[in-house]
């Protein structure tokens, strides 16, 4: 028997074939789509406009009486090509309207005048100019209609993102025939139940509508159709991936009792606050059930997140397991490592510590003892994280100020076959609306309140005929023996002209205005060696005062020091700043901190003026939050998470609150989002967060 040879049926194209296909495409627009990430039919219908612009209103010229936008229809009169003094090309023409006359001009776009011709019909809209004895527009839009079409003014026209090698008109009419010729093949994901309840057009509508729309207060309109369903898919994924991890690990179960807790408790050298009291409790909870604890615990600086870290160590250590503690830099990991076995002096845990600068052969023996399961805790840094660490039994996992907010991303430990739990601190608050739209898949604890001991910390914005007077304070405050940072936000001079350096203000300091006192610097351009053995003097007050940049910005505890300048404030997130403030909270002594800066603009002046007026760090949160936005901080990029494409986490907060509730609803009915009615948005679940969340194993 003899199969026919394989023949290619030429197919009507579909959403995904190529845009090449689309009826009316030019092959010289290739690149330039590419460019703008357009591939596909369907790539191009999900293209949004970047804004849109109106055209004036449809007049008569003849009623016209002064300078404005309008459109206009009429009969091309006559034509003409010619070129300016300096060699542009003039293409313009003069067109007929009821007898009103109205010249239009375009320099350089001499291939204009092979399309047009005297007598064609055309609509114009531009800004129409008065001269002695007729209209002007320069650049007008312009298009050839013929006797039957119904010109209608005061349209809403898209205007799209281009680039080189595309016009804005070409686009146009290329979204127009992609929308006309294929807008019926989307499906809609969004369950139809779920669209009549919130009054949510078909995805056929709110396409055409966004990229045509009829009035500009419809663009809205259907723009939050999109952001609901960008946002909903988001949360499901976030949702879905939580469901999934809750059955696809199994953590070891660390159940606490009154003889365990009394033991943990017995170590610290203080009573728990009712704050730290409620997060064991939450962790104790967690750490209990075998599917693996994914907790964020958010405390201002200073708020005492690290004893709540040691009792989750000691409750893996009291069950035979291991755990480890990452901090962000050397300087902090030692700080633990002295921290822990100060508190655990005389037990036989046994702690190990591991960093990027020690020698081969302790490090050696660090990782043997860690796979014999000798070592009980390690404290590293958080590259430990990346590396194929050999534990006997990892338990826990703990990352302390985490920026990165990386408990997405697992460690590459081995481990005899269980997950650890994992608990993420960080002393960067997260706004309500960050919390909800992107960590919809953590629990999280919150320390508001820290020790009682903690003192009020004083805030002065200077300005720079106050600088002599702080001085006067610095240096009295330092007699009576406290200690203080100098903040400045580059190392060297050269970096920029318009900022005090390190260099700087050290010279200044030991040359003039702190002569009497020890001084020292820290940044990171020294080598951790040196940045360690400086940290240390610092510790143990050899030194009175420290230069440094924002090295000292996490974690860092020299109870002592109480007082703080910082110079170029404005080039510091409130963020930033706030935990800069938090290095003098934490001792016996009120703290004093004042900033000098230039702000340069309103919203810079806004930051500083908050970060002097409140020292709540959940409500500094908020506050930069609605100044910018997520930020650098808690914009996606963060999270390695794919961009937000039409929600705004800001603007749209209160749909990020919607969309959240309709997830947990949607996952509480359908776990697995199984179902036919789910089917199509589980899809663009996966499609869009499916690798990056680690959910591509769902379905
Ligand atoms: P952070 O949350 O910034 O990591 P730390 O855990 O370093 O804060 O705690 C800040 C300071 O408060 C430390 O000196 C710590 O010893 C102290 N501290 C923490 N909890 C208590 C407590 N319950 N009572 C008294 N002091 C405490
Ligand atoms: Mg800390």
């Amino acid at each position: 028997m003899k199969y026919p040879e394989r023949i290619d049926i030429p197919r009507r194209p579909e959403l995904t074939s190529p845009v090449s296909l689309l009826r009316g495409y030019r092959g010289l627009w290739n690149t330039p789509l590419e460019k703008l990430g357009i591939r596909t039919i369907r790539d191009l219908l999900f293209f949004f406009p970047r804004s849109y612009e109106s055209t004036g209103e449809l007049v008569a010229l003849a009623d016209l009486e002064e300078e404005s936008e309008v459109t206009i229809v009429g009969e091309i009169e006559s034509i003409r090509m010619g070129r300016t003094r300096y060699g542009k090309s003039i293409f313009s023409i003069t067109v007929d309207c009821d007898g009103s006359l109205l010249k239009a001009t375009w320099f350089n776009m001499h291939f204009m005048k092979d399309k047009y011709q005297a007598g064609d019909r055309v609509v114009l809209s531009g800004l129409a100019k008065p001269k002695a004895d007729r209209w002007e527009m320069t650049h007008p839009r312009i298009s050839v209609i013929d006797e039957e079409t119904q010109v209608q003014g005061s349209e809403v026209l898209p205007v799209y993102r281009l680039s080189q090698g595309i016009s804005q008109l070409a686009m146009r009419k290329l979204v127009k025939t992609a929308v006309e010729d294929y807008v019926d093949k989307l499906e809609e994901a969004i369950p139809e139940l779920i669209r009549i309840q919130k009054g949510i057009g078909s995805i056929h509508e709110a396409v055409r509508g966004i990229h045509f729309p009829e009035s500009m207060e419809k663009v809205e309109h259907h723009r939050l159709r999109f952001v609901y369903q960008e946002l909903l898919v988001l949360q499901l994924a976030l949702v879905l991936r939580r469901w999934y991890h809750s059955i696809a690990n199994k953590a070891p179960q660390l159940e606490t009792d009154a003889r365990i807790h009394a033991r943990i408790t017995a170590r610290f050298p203080f009573e728990l606050t009712a704050a730290q009291h409620r997060v064991v409790q939450d962790i104790c909870d967690d750490m209990a059930s075998s599917e693996p604890m994914n907790r964020l615990l958010q405390g201002d600086v200073g708020s005492g997140k690290t004893v709540v870290a040691e009792y989750a160590m000691l409750l893996s250590v009291a069950h035979g397991h291991q755990a480890v503690l990452m901090a962000p830099t050397e300087i902090l990991a030692q700080q633990h490592f002295r921290t822990l076995q100060e508190d655990l002096k005389n037990s036989r845990v046994n702690i190990g510590l591991l960093t990027g600068s020690m020698a081969a052969g302790d490090r050696r023996r660090v990782l043997e003892e860690l796979a014999s399961g000798e070592i009980d805790l390690l404290i590293g840094t958080h590259s430990v994280a990346n590396e194929e660490v050999e534990f006997k039994s990892l338990a826990l996992v703990v990352i302390d100020e985490q920026h990165k907010f990386g408990v997405r991303q697992r460690m590459a430990a081995r481990n005899n076959g269980l997950d650890p739990h994992y608990l993420v601190m960080s002393a960067t608050p997260i706004p309500r609306t960050i919390a909800m739209g992107m960590f919809a898949d953590l629990d999280i604890s919150t320390i508001r309140q820290g020790p009682d001991h903690q003192q009020p910390v004083h805030t002065y914005l200077g300005d720079a005929t106050e600088r002599e007077k702080w001085w006067q304070f610095f240096r009295a405050k330092l007699r009576e023996g406290r200690q203080g940072y100098v903040i400045a936000s580059t190392v060297e001079r050269a970096t920029r002209e318009d900022l005090v350096s390190v260099e700087e203000i050290y010279e200044g300091l030991r040359n003039r205005i702190l002569s009497d006192f020890r001084i020292g610097v820290v940044h990171g351009k020294m080598t951790s060696a040196d940045k360690e053995e400086t940290m240390r003097q610092f510790h143990a007050h050899e030194l009175d005062v420290l230069v440094a940049t924002s090295v000292i910005e996490v974690g860092v505890n020299v109870p002592n020091a109480s007082l703080m300048t910082i110079e170029d404030a404005q080039q510091f997130g409130l963020a930033q700043l706030h935990q800069l403030r938090g290095r003098v909270r934490r001792g016996h002594h009120a703290g004093y901190v004042c900033v000098f800066g230039s702000p340069a603009n309103e919203e810079a002046e806004h930051r500083l003026q908050a970060f002097v007026d409140t020292l709540d760090g959940f409500e500094l949160a908020e506050i930069d939050f609605d100044l910018r936005g997520p930020g650098d901080l808690f914009g996606t990029k963060q999270h390695g998470m794919p961009p937000l494409r039409v929600a705004d986490l800001r603007r749209d907060r209160t749909i990020v609150e919607l969309a959240r509730d309709d997830a947990q609803a949607m996952l509480e009915s359908d776990p697995g989002l199984q179902s036919t009615e789910f089917v199509k948005l589980r899809k663009q679940v996966l499609r869009r967060y499916g690798r990056v969340l680690d959910v591509g194993d769902v379905s």
